[in-house]
């Protein structure tokens, strides 16, 4: 993800101000230059790039009129802080809102080409994930082949879909599909509108036909992040015409624009609800500032760790009983064991694992290269097969330890003894990280409010 770079280049100027002596107005100019040319590069708004300039420079002196204040840990906290205010639009999620058991319909609306049929069958399959019975209505007659693109989706995802060949009217195509899926009960009827190579009246004539027929819960307007800062204008004009209650924002994986979309939507304050990753149906996520900022700068956000567990397994399989343990300060091999299971069903590791504080550096994860992370992470499980049931559920590290058990998981499993010790190592290192050790707190007064 080119994303990560400006991630990287932010991280790396916030490293000179850790190691620099003292922090005088060089260093401190120093480091938001670098930031700045990264954020520019990354093609964000040259207005928001000064504005956050100003900010961090503002609060950064009066740290300095305080006496004892930890002048690095303002200017990082106020950087942070700035870049969240950046793609932050400070909308109200209407998302949220929707609820099971009730016919609530969400029309798609964007250009052609931005992703829109691909995100309205991920938005399907999300909210499937999560207890919903979605439907998919094809109402887009413009483009030829997008009633077969949502029908191959559809199939691939397992939900039930409506279109037709021959109706050229969007508007009696829409309403004949939320007819008939409120009949069947749907409780998400997803209606796919046509899209345009440009904004154009005709286009927006149509959205508001079909909004007119239909009457949508919600309005998700998807927009393609490949277009940089356009975003803000394209944006703006969607949410003038119709009434958009959310914004996905498609092609983030890989697109070095992708910052300057997010903040150019966020500035026009349009909701971002969720972002798109990848042409696959579950490379969709749920976007929020603080834990796509954290992401961005190599940190960890629980939260964001939690949504993606929650959102990546099946409701019924969702085990809080997990979740309360660690929330407890149990965090046993049979507790790391089921992250890794879950990690598995997630989809890339090192996108899972830069959402978990600390883990983004661990041993198991080779980084960029997920086949062998993929591979160690399977080791480490095999391993844990072979550990009887009170070794698993141990909160004594020290008990495994002992040299007779190491060589029988060893033997049992058939690993090298030395990746069983990498494994025990690793599992202590999280679990101080988490549990905190004698001297040092863990991670655990944060959990709570996360779960
Ligand atoms: P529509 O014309 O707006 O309905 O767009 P489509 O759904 O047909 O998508 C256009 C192209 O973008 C297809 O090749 C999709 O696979 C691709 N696409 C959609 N979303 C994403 C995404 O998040 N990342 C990437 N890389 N490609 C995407």
């Amino acid at each position: 993800m080119v994303l990560n770079e400006l991630g990287q280049s932010i991280a790396k100027a916030l490293e000179g101000i850790k190691t620099a002596n003292t922090i005088d107005d060089k260093v401190l100019d120093a480091c938001l230059k670098d930031i700045c040319t990264a954020l520019l590069q990354a093609d964000i708004n040259v207005k928001l790039v000064m504005k956050l300039r100003t900010n961090v420079k503002t609060r950064a002196n009066n740290a300095d009129k305080g006496a004892g204040l930890d002048k690095r840990k303002i200017i990082e906290k106020a950087v942070v802080d700035e870049l969240i205010a950046m793609v932050d639009s400070g909308g109200d999620v209407k998302t949220v809102e929707l609820k099971k058991g009730q016919s609530n319909v969400i029309m798609f609306v964007g250009l052609q080409g931005c992703g829109k049929t691909t995100t309205a069958s991920k938005y399907g399959a999300f909210h499937k994930k999560k207890g919903f019975k979605p439907a998919l209505v094809c109402a887009d007659t413009f483009r030829a082949g997008a009633f077969d693109q949502l029908k191959q989706n559809a199939s691939k995802t397992q939900i039930p879909f409506y279109g037709s060949y021959t109706e050229t009217d969007p508007a009696i195509i829409a309403a004949q599909g939320v007819e008939k899926f409120k009949k069947e009960k749907r409780d998400l009827i997803i209606v796919d509108t046509s899209g345009r190579h440009k904004q154009e009246e005709a286009l927006f004539e149509e959205m508001r036909q079909v909004a007119e027929s239909v009457q949508p819960t919600l309005v998700i307007f998807t927009m393609d992040g490949s277009i940089g800062q356009a975003a803000f204008d394209q944006a703006k004009a969607f949410r003038d015409s119709v009434e958009v209650g959310a914004v996905i924002v498609t092609k983030m994986d890989g697109h070095a624009k992708g910052g300057g979309a997010l903040s150019a939507v966020a500035a026009t304050q349009a909701p971002i609800a969720f972002i798109g990753t990848g042409e696959h149906m579950d490379e969709f996520e749920r976007f929020e500032a603080k834990a796509f900022v954290g992401r961005l700068l190599g940190r960890g956000d629980w939260k964001g760790f939690v949504n993606k567990i929650q959102d990546a397994v099946p409701e019924e399989h969702m085990q809080e009983d997990m979740m309360k343990d660690i929330g407890k300060g149990n965090f046993t091999l049979r507790i790391l064991y089921e992250q890794l299971a879950n990690i598995q069903k997630m989809g890339p590791v090192s996108q899972v694992m830069s959402m978990i504080p600390g883990l983004s550096n661990s041993t198991m994860f080779d980084q960029g290269n997920e086949k062998e992370s993929a591979r160690r992470i399977k080791g480490f499980m095999t391993i844990m097969d072979s550990m009887t049931n009170k070794e698993l559920d141990s909160n004594n590290p020290k008990l495994l330890t002992e040299p007779s058990r190491m060589v029988r998981i060893s033997q049992g499993s058939g690993r090298h003894p030395g990746e069983v010790t990498a494994l025990l190592t690793e599992y202590q290192r999280i679990r101080t990280m988490i549990v905190g050790s004698g001297k040092h707190p863990g991670m655990m007064k944060n959990m709570p409010r996360a779960m």
